[in-house]
């Protein structure tokens, strides 16, 4: 139990023995890990008696919508100037699933302003962002996997439910590609074991998160393996890229591109891919690799990004071609530096 023996436990056992102001914050692009610790976290902090309120930067996809306790979720970007009061009048702030300012997009300067107390829970690595007590574990696979713990470490298992178990459960399944990568150390097992017991809906939940998808979605995805897939063998590398219009074209809705590119890392002797996804003001990048291509440290060096080492992302302010000729540069630069 590691976060039991983490010296900060105490001091947030003190900080939560009388009714707080809490705020319960995760990154941009919110995934299910994000909102799952999220809602887990705002469900037992309620149940203790404070007074919590779940805050996202942006949208989420819908099949992240059905979560206990979603309609209580802030959106910021669409709610600013209520998602700002709160921020500043709140006591605490949790910092969820994210470990540098800048994740926190717009509301970033909100949340920096804030004299509040900052307790940052997260499991990526290399942590950036001043907080009061950081529960930062890289080996955890999710940080709903966190979240269990701090539940425990704060003496409070008796507030964990169906509803909670069903949050962290949803955060587990999804950052672990349904517990097949991150999770290969027993106690991501023991605490999905111990959700079990809350008898939570097990196949329900892996429905409503991947079986939940528009037709457009699918014939996105068919057009994007059979006409946008770069395949480079000798790089070890494949990529894909959707455009504003090709969004258009298929309907595109938040979240329709999400898990797009893991599908090129099942190609024989591939060990890198990137999905390129054309936004009004940006180009988001999604990365991914097998075994140790540092996907994080291509991320941070090439495209303002980060992650994990498997798992990363980044941005350019680039046009799309312009984005993906950096990345090709980059890359044959990154593999000559890395075998040297
Ligand atoms: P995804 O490809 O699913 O958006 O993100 C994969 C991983 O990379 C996640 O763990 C996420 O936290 C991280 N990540 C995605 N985009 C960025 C980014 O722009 N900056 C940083 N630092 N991390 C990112
Ligand atoms: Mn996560």
């Amino acid at each position: 139990m590691i976060l039991k023996s983490n010296s900060n436990t105490n001091a947030i056992k003190n900080l939560l023995s009388s009714k707080r102001k809490i705020v319960i914050t995760t990154h941009i692009n919110p995934d299910g890990d994000a909102l799952g610790s999220v809602l887990a976290l705002t469900q037992v902090l309620t149940k203790m008696g404070h007074d919590v309120v779940p805050i996202v930067p942006n949208d989420y996809p819908e099949f992240l919508q059905w979560l206990p306790g979603n309609r209580y979720v802030i959106d910021f970007y669409k709610k600013k100037k209520t998602a700002t009061s709160i921020i500043t009048s709140a006591e605490i702030i949790f910092f969820l699933d994210y470990n540098e300012p800048k994740r926190g997009g717009d509301m970033c300067e909100a949340l920096t302003a804030s004299k509040a107390t900052k307790i940052m829970i997260d499991h990526h690595p290399n942590p950036k962002m001043e907080v009061d007590y950081q529960f930062s574990y890289t080996d955890a696979s999710s940080t709903c996997e966190l979240i269990y713990e701090f539940v425990v470490a704060i003496d409070a298992l008796e507030f964990i439910d169906k509803s909670v178990a069903e949050c962290i459960y949803t955060g587990i399944l999804t950052d672990t590609g349904c517990f097949n990568y991150n999770s290969s150390r027993k106690r991501t097992f023991e605490i999905a074991a111990e959700l079990l017991g809350y008898n939570i809906a097990k196949d329900d939940i892996y429905r409503r998160v991947y079986d939940n998808f528009s037709a457009h979605r699918m014939q996105l995805l068919g057009y994007c393996l059979n006409e946008k897939m770069v395949v480079l063998p000798e790089l070890k590398t494949a990529y894909m890229a959707i455009s504003l219009a090709e969004q258009q074209r298929f309907n595109f809705a938040v979240g329709d591109s999400e898990g797009f590119v893991n599908y090129p890392l099942s190609i024989k002797g591939i060990n890198f891919t990137a999905l390129f996804t054309e936004a009004k003001d940006k180009i988001k990048i999604s990365f991914r690799s097998r075994g140790k291509f540092p996907a994080n440290l291509f991320a941070a060096k090439h495209f303002s990004g980060g992650g994990h080492l498997n798992a990363a992302g980044g941005e350019s302010q680039l046009t799309l071609d312009e984005t993906i000729n950096k990345f090709n540069e980059a890359l044959i630069d990154f593999n000559t530096e890395i075998n040297s």
